[in-house]
């Protein structure tokens, strides 16, 4: 699952376009703080097979009472983050663009990176509008978008070229790192040269 933000920008001219800006969670784990109250994307036994161990050691050793009130979230193990990635809460996917209160104080690099983004790609531009969308990516989200595709997305308004000109210039000037271009490029499809 891949998140991003889509905004309708308005150019000099009152033209509207997509500009659609990516999350890209560093999975730092600095939000695993606490395991949140929402209900896991899979049965318990689906989850248990992918922790291969039974049903009932999952109940104990992470989804009691006891467990859920640990810190950090039962789930989280250091250095390798999420052990249910897959399988996590809608809460954790979603994290922080439709956070209430934003990061909440967690020191979140994702989001640090995120803000910047908007800043730099925004500025300038009037927003119509800006809406979180989630973007289920079959197969491993870092393969190289040599072929972007609109399939799935939703509507999507065609920049002037020149506003993909100076947009380009301005993402390629952030130095982004190949994981988000590769995900920005796939949601930017008329971004690709
Ligand atoms: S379920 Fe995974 S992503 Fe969610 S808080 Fe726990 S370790 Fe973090
Ligand atoms: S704090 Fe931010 S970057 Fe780190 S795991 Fe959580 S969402 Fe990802």
């Amino acid at each position: 699952m891949l998140l991003y933000k889509e905004f309708i920008l308005i150019a000099d001219n009152g033209e509207r376009f997509t500009l659609r800006i990516p999350y890209v969670c560093k999975q730092c784990g600095n939000c695993c703080t606490e395991f949140p109250p929402s209900i896991l994307a899979g049965t318990k036994q689906e989850i248990a097979d992918y922790l291969f161990i039974s049903v009932e050691q999952l109940e104990y050793k992470y989804l009691s009472k006891k467990a859920r009130r640990e810190s950090p979230c039962p789930f989280f193990v250091k250095h390798r983050g999420c052990s249910i990635y897959p399988y996590r809460p809608e809460g954790c996917v979603l994290y922080p663009l439709e956070t209430f209160g934003g990061t909440c104080g967690t020191d979140c690099a994702g989001d640090k990176r995120f803000q910047e983004l908007i800043g730099i790609l925004t500025k300038g531009y009037k927003i119509f509008e800006a809406k979180t969308r989630k973007l289920v990516a079959q197969g491993n989200p870092n393969w190289a978008c040599d072929r972007p595709t609109n399939r799935g997305l939703g509507d999507y308004r065609d920049p002037p070229d020149d506003e993909i000109e100076r947009l380009r210039k301005r993402y390629l000037d952030s130095k982004p790192f190949s994981r988000e271009k590769n995900f920005f490029l796939m949601i930017n499809p008329t971004f690709v040269e």
